[in-house]
């Protein structure tokens, strides 16, 4: 079965890359920007040649990364706000993880990130849906959210596992859709970008047991074109492209 898990940014360096030299790899921050001109912070992984690269970026740099949508567990240390022992949670961060990058031009050239719209952040993702999803009716219309299971073709830092579970996020009539077709197993074809975005999560302190809320920082998939390819409810159906970014 074809696959497809394609990946391209051209943006600013927003963090001082960090080198970690047994792991071989670089991670830095990089704000994007889409058609609709809303940005989005991204975590990029370099690995190898382009580790070394990465690690030569400013922060103010214009970079374009090009490789693969990865999730990475990470352990976070917060504080309990009453107790103020130290919990870590065990949680899943959506990144670019980059097979090569390049410095486009440094920090104070005469450069616009606008101009580069139509190409800063690209996601294109072939896979199958992990489950239905789940469809939220939010104050500002439909959401629909579901994982999409992808493969890529190297292994990162040691992982025997080369695959993904990143979520996606559909809005509007676009939910609906997705809502009404997608089931486990559906073969998707998705066009998009990748977004961040701010939500509260509820917590319980494991040590007091008492309730409190923290402002995570997610990053998902957001498809401008999906394409219903197989094991649909709906049967495949042909659509018409829209415009990138529509
Ligand atoms: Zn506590």
């Amino acid at each position: 079965m074809a696959k497809e898990n394609y990946v391209q940014i051209i943006g600013v360096v927003e963090s001082e890359p960090k080198y970690n030299e047994t792991r071989g790899r670089t991670a830095y921050e990089v704000q994007t920007i889409r058609s609709g001109k809303r940005r989005d912070n991204l975590y990029v992984q370099a690995y190898g040649a382009a580790a070394m690269a990465a690690n030569e970026f400013k922060v103010g740099d214009l970079v374009m990364a090009t490789g693969v949508v990865a999730v990475n567990d990470v352990k976070k240390t917060e504080y309990c706000p009453s107790c103020e022992e130290r919990i870590i949670r065990e949680m899943n961060v959506t990144e670019v993880a980059a097979v090569s990058n390049l410095r486009l031009y440094e920090a104070g050239t005469d450069f616009n990130l606008e101009d580069f719209a139509d190409a800063s952040n690209v996601v294109k993702i072939m896979g199958t849906v992990l489950f239905k999803p789940n469809l939220i009716n939010t104050g500002k219309g439909p959401l629909a959210k579901y994982i999409v299971s992808l493969n890529r073709r190297f292994i990162i830092d040691g992982q025997t596992r080369r695959q993904d579970d990143p979520y996606v996020v559909s809005y509007g009539k676009q939910a609906m859709e997705v809502n009404e077709n997608l089931r486990t197993d559906s073969l998707v074809y998705i066009n998009g970008a990748m977004q961040t975005r701010n939500i509260e999560i509820k917590r319980e302190c494991p040590y007091c047991k008492c309730k409190y809320k923290v402002v995570s920082n997610i990053r998902e998939i957001i498809p401008y074109n999906i394409e219903f390819l197989a094991n649909c409810e709906k049967g495949v159906k042909e659509r018409p492209r829209k415009d990138i970014g529509a």
